[in-house]
């Protein structure tokens, strides 16, 4: 007796044409797929064709700073970096943030709507000290596991520029987040090569991961991505280190973008990049294959149509669930690195194919 089967899905595989098949889900993890499986289960679900997906993934999202489902709130910081930061850091008290309560509500819209997990940069600085960690961790836990949440010591407010925050980021880290933030090396601390020595030194030595936001536009920008990229290369950091927003690229000349996105991807540096206002988008479909391709645990995604079941296996790959039903290896090891904030079921399972994921994305 299984827990649960999937009764006609259509399970995608990378590169396989999409074939119906049944899914056996044992213990929180999927235990068979293929057709017609000969199982009884506690409980039948018929997908109706519908295609069954890895989880989602969001390789960028800031859940303490989120309001949602609380009342709306207008914009008050103007339109420069600066102010929003200062606005967003003066407005704390009164608009009751960081809150495990709002951030649990958004980590429940994405679970229902299939991402299966997350990567939340959290503003440290000497104000807010770790009250967003505890809080997004208390959120996390809220969701019993339905999201992964992998966690980022942000210095939003600026790291020498500012006082005590190199220290908070080292408390951060020894207390198990996994992933040192750092903003605009050049742009906002003015000190590039002193914030990126500060930010490698600080991963080196707590095994931590990387993830610098580089809003930098132009020339400049595309400097700071290969100081990135020498101190990950020197420090052997390759698949550990990524570049969010990553501006400049979109506005680089074609040979000078091809020859930074080859470097990227040969260093092991990811890019998580966004459509932004005022910025011209990155053309990654004219990119190198191996750079599209770059080897980052947090850039995976996939679509979830509208009739569509996500089997979750709440790791960063797309490769999940295979024919075998099995979980991709990365996945074991990305565990092993501190900072992945979750609840997990008690069986202590990994790859899961979550139930409750299962039925609330597959609604026709
Ligand atoms: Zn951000």
């Amino acid at each position: 007796m299984t827990d649960l089967l999937l009764r006609n899905g259509r399970p995608w595989t990378p590169g396989l044409p999409l074939r119906s098949a049944d899914i056996a889900v044992a213990g929180g993890r999927i235990a068979a797929v293929g057709p017609g499986l000969d199982l009884e289960a506690a409980e039948v679900i018929d997908l109706d064709g519908a295609i069954v997906l890895p989880g989602l993934v969001d390789a960028h999202c800031h859940l303490d700073k989120t309001m949602f489902g609380g009342p709306w709130t207008p914009n008050t910081g103007g339109r420069t970096l600066e102010g929003r930061i200062a606005n967003g850091e003066g407005r704390r008290a009164e608009l009751g943030v960081p809150s495990a309560d709002y951030a649990a509500n958004l980590l429940r819209a994405m679970a229902a709507a299939g991402t299966s997990f997350v990567r939340s940069h959290i503003d440290i600085d000497p104000e807010v000290g770790l009250g967003g960690v505890a809080a997004v961790r208390e959120a996390a836990a809220r969701l019993s596991g339905a999201v992964d949440v992998e966690l980022v010591a942000f210095p939003q407010g600026g790291l020498l520029t500012r006082p005590g925050v190199p220290a908070l980021l080292e408390a951060a880290l020894a207390d198990g987040v996994g992933t040192v933030g750092g903003l605009d090396p050049a742009g906002f601390d003015r000190d590039p090569t002193g914030q990126l020595d500060l930010l490698f030194d600080l991963a080196e030595r707590h095994g931590a991961s990387i993830d610098v936001h580089l809003h930098d536009r132009g020339l400049l920008g595309a400097w700071e991505y290969e100081l990135i990229i020498e101190r990950t290369k020197a420090l052997g950091m390759a698949g550990r280190v990524a570049i969010s927003h990553a501006y400049a690229m979109g506005g680089l000349e074609p040979d000078h973008r091809r020859r930074i996105a080859e470097a990227l991807a040969e260093a092991g540096v990811a890019m998580i990049t966004c459509a932004v206002g005022g910025a011209p988008s990155s053309p990654c479909r004219s990119w190198p294959t191996r750079a599209r391709c770059s080897p980052s645990a947090t850039t995976a995604s996939a679509t979830c149509g509208p009739r569509t079941a996500t089997a979750t296996c709440s790791a960063a790959s797309t490769r999940c669930p295979s024919a075998t039903g099995s979980c991709p290896t990365r996945r074991s090891s990305s565990r092993s690195r501190p900072g992945r904030t979750a609840a997990r079921p008690s069986s202590g399972s990994t790859g899961t194919a979550s139930r409750s994921d299962a039925t609330r994305t597959c609604s026709p």
